[in-house]
């Protein structure tokens, strides 16, 4: 029984309210009237049911999908501007006690070497990437009680804000770590993290028991309630995603709008961000393995329908996508992306065994020329939770479509920040024309001078500014 408002997972994530969904989409994918009432529902901006953005997704008729398209770039104009924020994940960890039978971590691969940074190593690591320029990283560990326990995840998180080289700190660590307790969760609350990530892989309940035939994932419930848990913990920002091409995409679309619809019910917050992930080749992994893999037209067009869907949701697409579909989805939605990605010192790093196949291979720094080439503005923010402005905080801000005061005048700060301490002379160049492009964007003409003002002091060596 389909109930938004339950705690149950079968319930929230109703098999047959999905069923009935996809039915009526595909009932509605070429009736015209329908669709345009959906359309002019999505341009007042306050987003969409699962159902009705089930059959935008559905649609057939070429010229309403070239709406939808436009629709989704103007409604992420409209919330984010052309700021992109950058971020670097950081695996510390691959050992694994689960089974998913797509990943290479699984816990039955005795061909890959299993590793574990210690404290040093990651201390190592975390000032390589401030030397690259990040300020935000996304940790990532398998699920060993024993190998990763809390306290390991816990006093890493504590190693790397202690870190500060030269002018570089980590001022945002979002964690991407198994579901977990609510004591744990709160654990993660007090040790500062951002946003708590995790993808659902699949929210088909049988094909999940399937993918994940052993360890303490195969638990479908356990797995699907994780948010929920973690914000009883106290955390305030949570990513959801799944992982596209395990099962057919349009269950998998309708379920995680349900799962947003959830939280959006029982916490009065959406989730503050989607991932969009999708199966990828991968050491013992064959993607043709899979019949559910998804194409680059489909890909892009569930990136712009949940953009229409969830319109103040930040959307992540990660190196795994390669540099021409990852510019492609970007003007239809992505807030945000990982860059200049890559095991950064150790021999035995744990990303030499990579879990996925990265295709987007560049240098952060040439990430950043790419953005600036296209006119994005590359942004190192983490303002936000630094400010307390999470959860409905947050969300209250973006819905009213005020976030972005803060978005541009951060990302500029911040771009300036990496110009001056790490970028190559072209970056820098294109860098300064960028942000001078962008000033008069600022429409609050005190935060623009105080702008201009930050902006010289950066120049002058100060840091860390923030609106
Ligand atoms: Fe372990 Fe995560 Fe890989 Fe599953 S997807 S085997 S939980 S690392
Ligand atoms: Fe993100 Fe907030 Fe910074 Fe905007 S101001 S980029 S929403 S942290």
């Amino acid at each position: 029984m389909y109930d938004p408002k339950s705690m149950k997972a079968e319930e929230f994530i109703d098999d047959s309210e999905i069923l009935e969904s996809l039915k009526y989409a595909d009932e509605n994918k070429s009736n015209v009237e329908v669709i345009d009432a959906i359309l002019e529902k999505a341009k007042e901006r306050k987003g969409l049911s699962h159902r009705d953005a089930s059959v935008l997704l559905a649609c057939d008729i070429p010229e309403k999908n070239e709406e939808i398209y436009a629709l989704a770039e103007q409604i992420k104009k409209d919330f984010y501007g052309n700021r992109i924020v950058l971020f670097a994940p950081l695996y510390l960890s691959n050992y694994c006690v689960n089974g998913c039978i797509y990943c290479p971590y699984h816990g039955k691969n005795k061909t890959i070497p299993r590793v574990k940074l210690t404290q040093e190593q990651i201390r190592d690591e975390v000032i390589a990437l401030q030397d690259m320029g990040h300020k935000r990283l996304a940790i990532e560990a398998g699920e060993d009680p024993v190998n990763n326990p809390i306290e390991y995840i816990l006093e890493s998180i504590k190693t790397i804000y202690s870190i500060k080289h030269k002018n570089g700190a980590i001022r945002r660590v979002n964690v991407n770590i198994a579901a977990t307790t609510v004591e744990n969760y709160r654990k993660l609350h007090e040790a500062g993290i951002g946003t708590y990530i995790l993808f659902q892989e699949t929210y088909h309940k049988e094909s999940y028991e399937i993918l994940h035939p052993t360890g303490p994932k195969h638990n479908y419930a356990y797995h699907t309630e994780a948010m929920d848990r973690a914000m009883e913990g106290g955390i305030d920002d949570v990513g959801l995603g799944v992982l596209f091409g395990l099962d057919k995409y349009r269950y998998e679309f309708a379920g995680l709008l349900m799962h947003a619809e959830h939280l959006e019910a029982v916490h009065g917050v959406g989730p503050h961000t989607i991932s969009v992930p999708r199966l990828c080749p991968a050491d013992d992994i064959d993607v043709n393995d899979f019949s559910n893999a998804i194409d680059d037209d489909i890909f892009a067009k569930i990136v712009a329908c949940i953009r229409i869907a969830v319109p103040y949701t930040g959307m992540i697409v990660s190196t795994r996508e390669s540099q021409k579909s990852r510019e492609r989805v970007l003007h239809l939605g992505i807030s945000q992306i990982s860059g200049g990605v890559g095991g950064y010192t150790h021999e035995e790093r744990v990303d030499e065994t990579a879990q996925f196949d990265v295709s987007d291979t560049r240098t952060l720094d040439q990430v950043m020329k790419w953005l600036i080439d296209m006119d994005y503005v590359p942004s190192f923010c983490t303002a936000c939770y630094r400010e307390g402005r999470t959860g409905d905080r947050f969300m209250a801000l973006c819905k009213a479509k005020q976030i972005q005061n803060c978005c541009l005048p951060n990302a500029l700060m911040t771009l300036k920040e990496y110009l001056v301490d790490y970028a190559s002379p072209e970056t820098r160049a294109a860098g300064e024309i960028l942000i001078e492009k962008n000033i008069p964007d600022v429409t609050n003409e005190k935060a623009r001078a105080v702008l201009r003002d930050r902006l010289v002091a950066i120049e002058n060596g100060e840091r860390d500014f923030r609106f």
